[in-house]
């Protein structure tokens, strides 16, 4: 009765063997993982001895005893040796796996052939599994970090009982040996029940091995991509997508916590040149140095950001605008202090803005925008803040006169002096809330001015035959006519600092004075003029 038992158990193993085998199969040619095949070689050779054992108790069956118990232990190394080869530890199947081979089968057949004893080859199967279950314990041991914890210790928990298990059936059979307690086929039922489990369990741990080693590799991958697109390839600095990642978690702690937070935007001047004059190549060197040296000088490094082509965002966090400006000027006079390779001198303009409680993200950004905008027509090299509610900057900005704005013909450096002190003045009458009368009264000196140096410029400028005088008068006629619809503005007490702000430094100076005429300053220098 209990050897038929035995039998359906042992038919029972090798069905469960041939399931796993062909899952296993199925999921080695789904992955062409070779060490897979090391597993499913191992369930395969498990399913073969355990069907060879069926034919038990054919007295010197080598096929029966032998091979078949050679094929379990085999199986057995397999499960270590296919942990060794899926994380590379130590050669794979190392010398020793075929010394416990050999010695097993010496085992087995002095077992089966001089003593023919059940007991011999029953406690050496157990102990060569124990010392194959160890093995893979080893090798568990030995991937370290590449198995999750987790699933490491379901390992262990899963040998280790299977260990005991065996240690059982030792027992077992040592005490069936010398007093027959119980028959034989017990001992197989029993080796045959928890042989059935712990194959199972096997081979769910392995698959389980392998999908959290793809998870893992996908981790892996993933941050790789993280990287590659938070960060900029060119400086290694974070790119615009990291900072507004970065910007919602600052903007939180701002608001929460009632600190400050300022941005900085700058933006190399007159890039382009340096790309014409050196190449493109040395254009990236120096926007390569420019990261390492600002990001040097801030405190945080990963508080900078590569903005745009030659444009970077420094977040300051916990710092109010007069901070942030003390630590734009102190890049700025850095880069200038700095010798770019191959380009030399670099200059870089500035935009400040310290964000207001309950401002929109958008509306702070357009103002450091603003702000950079406002130090790039103000002259360059310089640093310009902006508070939330002005579109004018904070302090009295004064349009200064610059030595290159000079044409070196008198009569038109002395007027373009007397716009900018006109421009000035309406400025500083804007910013100081000056009534309607003031400033139009300021707005029509500064009109009647551009009138009389308009004119005074074209004269001297026919007198030289310049080239482009008509282009130029055209340009003349047009901030003429833009100036009479802004002082209409002014008297419709419509007029904000933005607009005038605009209209004197962007179109007047910027626009007019520094890039238009400009361009008649070599008539104009000639020593006849
Ligand atoms: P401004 O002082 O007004 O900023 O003058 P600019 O010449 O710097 O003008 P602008 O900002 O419009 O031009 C930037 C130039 O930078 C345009 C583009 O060809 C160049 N540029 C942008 N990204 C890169 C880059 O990664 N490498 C190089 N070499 N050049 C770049
Ligand atoms: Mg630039
Ligand atoms: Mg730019």
């Amino acid at each position: 009765m209990i050897a038929m038992d035995t039998q359906t158990l042992t038919l029972a193993v090798a069905m469960a063997g041939l399931s796993i085998v062909a899952v296993t199969a199925l999921f080695v040619a789904f992955r062409h993982e070779r060490s897979l095949a090391i597993f499913s070689l191992g369930f395969l050779s498990a399913m073969v001895g355990f069907v060879l054992l069926i034919g038990q108790n054919k007295p010197h069956d080598w096929a029966s005893f032998i091979l078949a118990n050679a094929l379990i232990v085999f199986y057995q190394l397999c499960m270590a040796w296919g942990v060794r080869s899926f994380f590379g530890v130590g050669k794979g199947w190392p010398a020793r796996f075929w010394a416990y081979m050999a010695a097993w089968l010496a085992l087995l057949t002095i077992g089966t052939y001089v003593y023919d004893s059940f007991a011999v080859r029953a406690i050496g199967a157990s102990v060569f599994i124990i010392a194959a279950s160890v093995e893979f314990l080893v090798a568990v041991r030995g991937v370290g970090e590449g198995i999750p914890p987790i699933i490491r210790r379901a390992a262990w928990g899963v040998v280790l009982a299977f260990i005991a298990c065996h240690l059982v059936r030792v027992g077992l059979v040592a005490a069936n040996a010398n007093a027959r307690l119980m028959d034989d086929a017990f001992v197989n039922a029993y080796t045959f029940s928890f042989t059935l489990i712990f194959s199972i369990a096997m081979a769910g741990l392995i698959l389980i091995i392998d999908v959290s080693h793809l998870v893992s590799l996908l981790e892996k991958k993933n941050a790789k991509l993280e990287s590659l697109a938070m960060c900029d390839g060119l400086t290694g600095l974070r790119n615009r997508h990291a900072l507004e990642l970065k910007l919602e978690g600052e903007l939180e702690r701002a608001s929460r916590y009632r600190v400050p937070l300022s941005v900085i935007l700058f933006d190399i001047d007159y890039f382009k040149r340096v790309n014409d004059t050196w190449g493109h190549q040395a254009g990236d060197g120096v926007i390569k140095r420019m990261a390492e040296l600002t990001s040097a000088l801030v405190r945080q490094p990963d508080d900078l950001f590569r903005w745009g082509g030659e444009e970077f965002m420094l977040v300051s966090p916990h710092t109010d605008r007069a901070g942030a400006t003390a630590l734009a000027e102190k890049l700025r006079a850095a880069i200038e202090a700095e010798s770019f390779p191959e380009a030399g001198t670099v200059t870089a303009s500035f935009g400040v803005a310290e964000w207001k409680p309950g401002e929109d993200c958008d509306e702070w950004f357009k103002r450091v925008d603003r702000a950079l905008y406002r130090a790039k027509n103000t002259g360059r090299n310089r640093v310009v803040g902006i508070d939330a509610g002005e579109a004018a900057p904070a302090a009295m900005v004064r349009i200064d006169w610059k030595a290159e704005w000079s044409s070196g013909n008198r009569l038109i450096d002395g007027e373009h002096r007397e716009l900018l002190g006109l421009s000035n003045n309406l400025i500083d009458l804007s910013l100081v809330g000056a009534d309607a009368t003031a400033m139009l009264e300021a707005f029509d000196a500064l009109i009647g001015h551009i009138q009389k140096h308009f004119g005074d410029e074209e004269r001297v400028l026919a007198e030289l035959v310049y080239p482009g005088l008509a282009g130029h008068a055209l340009l003349h006629a047009k901030l003429v006519s833009e100036s009479l619809e802004l002082r209409a503005k002014v008297e419709a007490g419509e007029l904000d600092h933005g607009a005038l702000f605009d209209f004197l430094v962007d179109k007047v100076v910027v626009e007019h004075l520094v890039r238009e005429d400009s361009q008649f300053f070599e008539y104009t220098h000639r020593p006849s003029a």
